[in-house]
């Protein structure tokens, strides 16, 4: 029994629409005051951020109204299904933070009940067995507004349509031989009533059921009676299902009666900018080896984004921002980016890391002298404390810290000139070493002992700060920078160009040689998330381990796309 408290109801002008329709029928009492949803995924390949709005949604508002989620593998299509992907799901989705409990489902476990109502539905003249090729029967389907034609063997006697639809199953015809159809009406407005088939062959063994069947259920016939099975309240799926919702109910009041109906409620599909959604094209750049995986940190898979160092929080908070509406739209890939930012942001932890190394000596620092200067964790948390990190003689600033002939306003290194390193001294350039192609290769600096920071000195002011690393203690660390799969705004629509031609050859850059503090050397473990200071947000990657530490970068500190692509 669902009990919707007080502050529920004072917070009902902050529903979405579909939390809206189903918070009614919870007021009106429907279903005993019951709510149970289902995420009803076909495992036929990984989840991605798509499929995390659906998630968030059904087992979001479960949770709100003190109701139920089953998770229901759809596994009607024994070819393109694999445990692998049933796995991986129920991995994805705990990662994100629900549980389904004991209430795991599979449709394949309904086949039995299926194939008798399927019986049953013959026997009531309601269905048969065509002879037809898939191609002969979608040329007689009509258009939406002239009707489609019957099929020749639409009025078989019941006895024949028993004995094929048996023999189907048994096996004894070939693939695309037959089909099992609903009778319902060629002519009806709704193109999805014309007779839909309710079975095929197929003879691929099934991950779960073996060789047991030779007909499989079509989506449709499978979907809403597997939702009446479990006793689904409401049954929320994206809109390219409201034409199929007639149809759904169609199948459901063969078995349902007054007290109990579930029902189907749509909202719109997330599609991002630069990302292809589709499993069959994610699987392709998969098979292809376009991606190194279906957790490559570039692919809209939840797993690809963890990888990534994308955190739970990020990506529904995301979601929660685009929320849900009865329209499709597009949805910029920058306010994703934008949730993983702000999350980092307050739980990143503050690191030094030099990617591009140029090494300055700092000639009146003492020769073999260290000492340890202190780093916050993280200025956006309380109590989240500090580290230490070694100073000494000879440092790594960023080969872009430091010009020669700076133009007016540079604020960073240059001859002449002081710069804070954050943490620690004021130093001002004194000279360079070049080599003999003119390329400068050594900074030259003295330090003001009077600036460390804690000391009086440390009030005095420049205009930069660099980070930096000591270059005795630094460890060496591979990084590996990202950027979108795609150069292309919506893949989706470019319909005339396949779209691995619009694959971003600059998706993955690898860098060698960053120097990083020990701090971050000792703590580069799968699943923390640092800040790189002035750089960006990175994780360790999986390949990481302690004698070739790698690090993904998760996202940039700012946003330089929308404005690079804007020129
Ligand atoms: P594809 O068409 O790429 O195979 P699918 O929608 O068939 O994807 P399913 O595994 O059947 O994938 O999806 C499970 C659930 O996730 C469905 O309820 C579906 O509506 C929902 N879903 C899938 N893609 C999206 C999306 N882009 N946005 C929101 N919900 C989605
Ligand atoms: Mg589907």
């Amino acid at each position: 029994m669902v009990e919707i408290n007080e502050t529920e109801n004072s917070e009902k002008k902050g529903l979405n629409f579909v939390e809206q329709l189903v918070y009614d029928d919870l007021q009106e009492g429907k279903n005993g005051g019951r709510l149970n949803t289902r995420f009803p995924p076909e495992p036929n390949g990984y989840l991605h951020i798509g499929h995390a709005k659906a998630i968030c949604m059904d087992f979001g508002i479960a949770e709100k109204f003190g109701g139920t989620c089953n998770l229901r593998f759809d596994d009607t299509n024994p070819v393109k299904e694999d445990v692998e992907y049933v796995d991986a799901i129920r991995e994805d989705i705990h990662w994100l933070g629900f549980d389904w409990g004991d209430r795991e489902y599979y449709a394949s476990d309904y086949f039995p009940k299926l194939y008798d109502l399927a019986i049953r539905l013959i026997k009531e003249g309601k269905a048969y067995v065509d002879d037809q090729t898939s191609e002969q029967i979608a040329s007689q389907k009509g258009t939406p507004t002239t009707p489609g034609t019957e099929s020749p063997y639409r009025n078989r006697s019941v006895e024949e349509n028993l004995d094929l639809f048996e023999r189907m199953n048994n096996g004894e015809f070939e693939e695309g031989a037959r089909v099992l159809r609903a009778k319902i009406d060629m002519a009806s407005s709704n193109m999805h009533f014309r007779d839909p088939i309710m079975y095929r062959i197929i003879k691929h063994p099934h991950h779960r059921t073996g060789t047991t069947w030779n007909v499989y259920p079509m989506y449709d016939f499978a979907h809403g009676q597997s939702d009446y099975f479990e006793g689904v309240t409401h049954s929320i799926c994206t809109l390219e299902f409201v034409p199929h919702r007639p149809l759904y109910e169609y199948y459901v009041k063969e078995l349902a009666d007054e007290s109990y109906c579930p029902r189907q409620i749509e909202f719109n599909r997330l599609n991002l900018t630069y990302t292809v959604m589709s499993k069959r094209k994610l699987l392709q750049l998969v098979k292809e080896g376009l991606v190194a995986g279906w957790d490559d940190p570039r692919m809209p898979t939840i797993c690809g984004m963890r990888r990534r160092g994308y955190t739970p929080d990020s990506i529904k908070n995301f979601i929660s921002t685009i929320g849900y509406t009865k329209y499709e739209a597009l949805n910029s890939i920058s306010l994703l980016e934008h949730a993983v930012r702000e999350d980092l942001n307050k739980n990143a932890t503050r690191v030094m890391a030099v990617v591009n190394p140029l090494k300055v000596i700092i000639t009146n620092y003492p020769e073999r002298e260290t000492e340890m200067v202190e780093m916050e964790n993280n200025p956006e948390q309380e109590n989240s404390g500090v580290h230490t990190m070694p100073f000494s003689r000879e440092i790594y600033i960023e080969r872009e810290d430091f010009m020669e002939n700076p133009p007016k306003k540079y604020f960073r290194l240059a001859p002449d000139c002081e710069v804070r390193l954050k943490g620690a001294y004021i130093i001002k350039c004194t000279g360079v070493k070049k080599d003999s192609a003119g390329n400068i290769e050594e900074v030259y600096c003295t330090y003001d002992a009077d600036t460390r920071s804690g000391l009086p000195g440390s009030a005095r002011k420049v205009k930069g700060t660099l980070h930096w690393v000591s270059a005795q203690h630094a460890k060496d660390a591979t990084v590996r920078i990202y950027d979108r799969l795609f150069d292309v705004e919506n893949p989706a629509t470019e319909t005339e160009r396949d779209f691995r031609e619009m694959l971003n050859p600059e998706s993955l850059k690898v860098i060698s040689g960053v120097k990083i503090e020990p701090f971050l050397a000792e703590n580069a473990v799968v699943g923390n998330k640092f800040q790189f200071q002035r750089i960006g947000y990175f994780t360790p990657d999986y390949d990481s381990n302690p004698d070739n530490i790698i690090f993904n970068r998760t996202i940039a500190l700012k946003d330089s796309w929308e404005k690079a692509q804007k020129k």
